[in-house]
């Protein structure tokens, strides 16, 4: 995370990659005045059995719930998900087995289960070349930008031309029609920037950093118009061979763009003292198409299914429903259909689990909106001896359910240079911050739900 997140690059989760383009997307900023260090206990063993009984007594709820949370446990989910099932991008076979594997855990643990199908626009890149023949030992690690149309088959060659930041007047400067119009990141969206190059009847786009380091984007939705991107070293290398003379390339994309359905899992368990008041625990379940996606995000996955393990015979005074969202990656498309169709009891709050498995540093985090459950968050955090950051954060599903007005706290762990990559596996993710984030995670259910009466 921290490898394309400080490299200004915006591959993480899906709203992440939505950000415009001219501005690093997704930086932690610390927010609400000040980033609180709320306690410097170290992760490992912090929220222990002797911070459990601390807090034994305490009003409200039986604290000694807590220490019935167990890691191991949930990183057996990890070892199904992301090692036995593999990568599970939204829309492949492998969707529908991990979600199957989400739905028969909760029906074991007794919790109603419904499979809330929703569609949302499938992509996949085949194939992804960008070559320029009179040049040979310029190296080119061309991607196509999520949602990219594609060239015609067998590919592309036509003449390169610097397109500046592509705003119209840059294109119409280059003469890009008929060309392959190569675009520097900033100052407009990368869809901007397509639509505008299509407009001037350019071929296609090429956008490279405007940073060094890989560029990874999305145009948001499917377009017909190839878009590919550029790390900024290379798209350095290639504007230096334009502005020295005439360069033609070789451009192939192939994708596929087209509507498939996915589905949240959800388990519900009703309140027994205010049913009509929802708190949702969720996680989105779907990983990129290359990645097991160990941390990112079956360690959140995980750490909701032992949460509802604990929870599975404790009356709770609202209803709580465990939520494993659909197709965050493309787009956080499966929470967004979950706010629009939240059945008819009012979603008092919101808890997110994404990225739980990696890296010491735990943020309690909003993206906007009220900071009432990171506030009792921090103060559980701190009552357990549990390290945590308070700070802003956006890209994954909490986003959605602030749209709308519901108080989110976002648990997440920053420091994985690997998630969204192969190398996401399953022997980097520590049991052991898997069961420090569970252990906050139903401090927060439970303070929040409260006691059956
Ligand atoms: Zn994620």
């Amino acid at each position: 995370m921290n490898r394309t997140l400080r490299s200004g690059g915006v591959r993480r989760c899906a709203a992440r990659r939505r950000a415009p383009a001219g501005r690093t997307a997704c930086i932690a900023i610390a927010a609400l005045g000040v980033a609180l260090s709320l306690a410097r206990a170290p992760i490992a063993g912090a929220g222990g059995p002797a911070a459990v009984r601390a807090l034994a007594g305490a009003p409200g709820w039986d604290r000694q719930l807590l220490s019935e949370v167990s890691g191991r446990r949930a990183y057996q989910h990890v070892i199904e998900l992301a090692q036995k099932i593999g990568p599970h991008a939204a829309g492949t076979p492998a969707d529908r087995t991990s979600g199957e594997y989400v739905a028969a855990q909760l029906a074991r643990d007794g919790y109603a289960v419904e499979r809330q199908a929703f569609p949302f626009p499938y992509f996949a890149v085949r194939a992804q070349t960008l070559a320029v023949p009179s040049a040979p030992s310029l190296a080119l690690h061309a991607r196509a930008m999520m949602y990219s149309g594609s060239t015609p088959a067998g590919g592309i060659t036509a003449g390169v031309v610097d397109a500046g930041r592509g705003r119209p007047e840059d294109l119409q400067r280059a003469g890009a029609r008929g060309k392959l119009a190569l675009i520097e990141r900033g100052g407009l969206t990368f869809r901007q920037k397509a639509d505008n190059a299509a407009a001037a009847g350019a071929l296609a786009a090429i956008i490279y950093n405007n940073q060094p380091g890989a560029l990874g984007g999305t145009l948001g939705r499917p377009s017909p118009f190839p878009v590919v991107s550029l790390p900024g070293s290379e798209g350095q290398r290639l504007l230096e061979l334009v502005r020295a003379g005439t360069v033609t390339a070789h451009l192939e994309v192939q994708t596929v763009n087209e509507q498939r359905t996915s589905w949240n899992i959800i388990g519900t368990k009703p309140g027994a003292r205010d049913p009509h008041r929802v708190l949702v625990v969720g996680a989105h379940r779907d990983t990129v198409e290359e990645a097991p996606g160990a941390n990112d995000n079956t360690s959140g996955v995980a750490v909701a299914l032992e949460l509802a393990e604990v929870l599975k015979h404790v009356p709770l005074g609202q209803t709580v429903r465990f939520v494993f969202f659909g197709a965050e990656e493309e787009g956080l498309f499966g929470s967004a259909y979950y706010v629009a169709h939240p059945g008819p009891d009012p979603i008092s709050g919101m808890v997110n689990l994404d990225m739980e498995g990696v890296g010491s540093r735990l943020e309690v985090a909003t993206s906007r909106g009220s900071d009432t459950l990171v506030r009792i968050a921090a103060r559980l955090a701190a009552e357990l001896g549990i390290a945590v950051s308070v700070t802003r954060e956006r890209g994954s599903d909490h986003e959605n359910f602030e749209r709308v007005g519901v108080p989110v706290v976002f648990l997440f762990r920053p420091d994985d240079p690997y998630y969204d990559t192969p190398r996401d596996t399953v022997d980097r993710v520590d049991p052991a911050l898997l069961e420090a984030s569970a252990r906050l995670a139903l401090a927060v259910v439970l303070e929040v739900a409260g006691p059956a009466r």
